[in-house]
């Protein structure tokens, strides 16, 4: 059985989170899209992890964790993310890269940073992390797959071709140094190496595993908002964000994802530019940020505070109907207990019309939020373990945004921990 872990919205939802909780039961975890540009954080028996590349069921002996060929591959990141875990004791995780898999190479990244200072106001915030360059050189069909590595001629006769291509741009847009290609040969030999013992056919192991009736979870990184076809484009990432995508992305069939498991958290928040229409400011914004997810709502990736706004239903009723959502898993609700009122987001106003519909970019730029006002419920809700034990208010809370969204909050979280989960019973699963 495959089951998919998604973002409903804009990302941070907490996703590392219900993954590593559903790892137990899992055989194989997958990442099947993204790459090093945003992080889980993961609070577990063994401490606190920001994970960038690896799969969050590298906490666990029995899960496979793999690498697919969706995945941006930054290799010298992955393999300090896994001494990272050694490190910390954390028992050596069994990891598998899918020989699909495309590498991120040391010029995407300068690539990335020299546009972002090309463009200076105008830029798409991005991570610099060489996620864009390396989508756009993976579709211009002069992208290196893992397998790539091991065909020496192949390696050599691409890399002197590729070099005369980028430094064109090196030399006369940005104006910096070109790129020797016999050194990045050798940066691609070390690659090589490091990689070697992992590297695998998923598509055909994943078949194998499916025969034999294992449970596979697909990882998804960031949310619905920041898919560059459904979400806020231009101001997305560079690769599909949808559960759907986990098909592609891993390869297996479409058809074998028969859970999805959107997780939106119980606040909104987003980092980069572009419109986010529930969003708060000053003291308010401040005070949420402050005592939002485990520690505070600042970037697993970049340590950038997050822009804070109240939970989005129209944003989160297109998130779960673009990633197909089975069930819902509301987060981080633990942390509105602070407030004696709680707004949330029930429509947009464009042009002085109020839909519920989310719109395409540049009419959101226009949306106004419509509020409605719910009641707080003034208390630590951390450590309850049934949903009738949940407060009234608390309870009312999670019904009214599962009515507007319309999809199943059969999950609630109200702690950054493995334990803290309240499964519910939905009238609408
Ligand atoms: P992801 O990328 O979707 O996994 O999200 P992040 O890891 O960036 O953000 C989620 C943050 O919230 C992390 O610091 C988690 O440890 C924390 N977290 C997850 N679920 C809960 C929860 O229910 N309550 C609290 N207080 N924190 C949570």
């Amino acid at each position: 059985m495959v089951k998919a872990v998604v973002g409903a919205n804009w990302g941070d939802e907490g996703k590392g989170k219900i993954t590593d909780m559903l790892a137990q039961e899992a055989d194989i975890v997958i990442r099947f899209q993204g790459g090093a540009n945003a992080g889980h954080t993961i609070v577990n028996n063994y401490g606190k992890f920001a994970l960038h590349t690896l799969p969050s069921g590298v906490f666990y002996e029995h899960v496979t964790n793999i690498i697919g060929n969706g995945v941006a591959l930054n290799v010298p990141r992955l393999f300090q993310e896994i001494k990272e875990l050694t490190d910390r004791r954390v028992p050596a995780p069994h990891i598998m890269i899918s020989e699909r898999a495309q590498l991120v190479m040391p010029y995407h990244i300068l690539l990335d940073t020299y546009e972002e200072a090309r463009l200076a106001g105008k830029s798409f915030g991005s991570t610099k992390s060489g996620i864009a360059p390396f989508y756009s050189d993976k579709f211009a069909k002069i992208g290196f797959q893992v397998s790539e590595l091991f065909d020496e001629g192949l390696l050599r006769e691409k890399v002197l071709r590729v070099c005369e291509l980028k430094n064109v741009l090196f030399e006369h847009l940005y104006h910096k140094d070109p790129i020797d290609p016999e050194q990045l040969l050798e940066t691609l030999h070390e690659y090589r190496d490091m990689v070697a013992p992992y590297v695998g056919n998923v598509s055909a192991f994943l078949d194998e595993a499916l025969r034999a009736g294992k449970n596979i979870l697909l990882e998804g990184q960031l949310g619905t908002m920041k898919d560059p076809d459904h979400g806020i484009y231009p101001m997305v990432t560079s690769s599909s964000t949808l559960a759907a995508y986990g098909a592609i992305g891993a390869g297996l069939p479409p058809y074998e994802i028969k859970k999805i498991i959107a997780v939106t958290k119980a606040y909104s928040s987003a980092v980069g530019a572009g419109a986010f229409v529930s969003e708060i400011f000053g003291e308010e914004a401040d005070e949420l940020r402050r005592r939002g997810g485990d520690g505070g709502e600042y970037g697993a990736t970049t340590g950038r505070p997050r822009r804070m706004g109240w939970y989005d239903c129209v944003a989160s009723k297109y998130g779960c109907r673009l990633q197909g959502a089975t069930d819902v898993a509301l987060t981080v609700l633990d942390v509105l207990g602070y407030l004696d009122e709680i707004p949330v987001c029930t429509g947009y106003e464009i042009d002085g019309e109020v839909t519920t519909e989310f719109p395409v970019t540049w009419k959101l730029e226009k949306a106004k939020p419509v509020l409605t006002v719910l009641q707080g419920w003034k208390c630590d809700i951390r450590g309850i373990r049934s949903y009738a034990e949940l407060p009234e208010n608390c309870r009312k809370y999670i019904e009214f945004i599962e009515a507007q969204i319309g999809y199943p909050v059969t999950m609630v979280s109200n702690g950054p921990g493995r334990e803290d989960i309240i499964y519910r019973q939905s009238s609408l699963a």
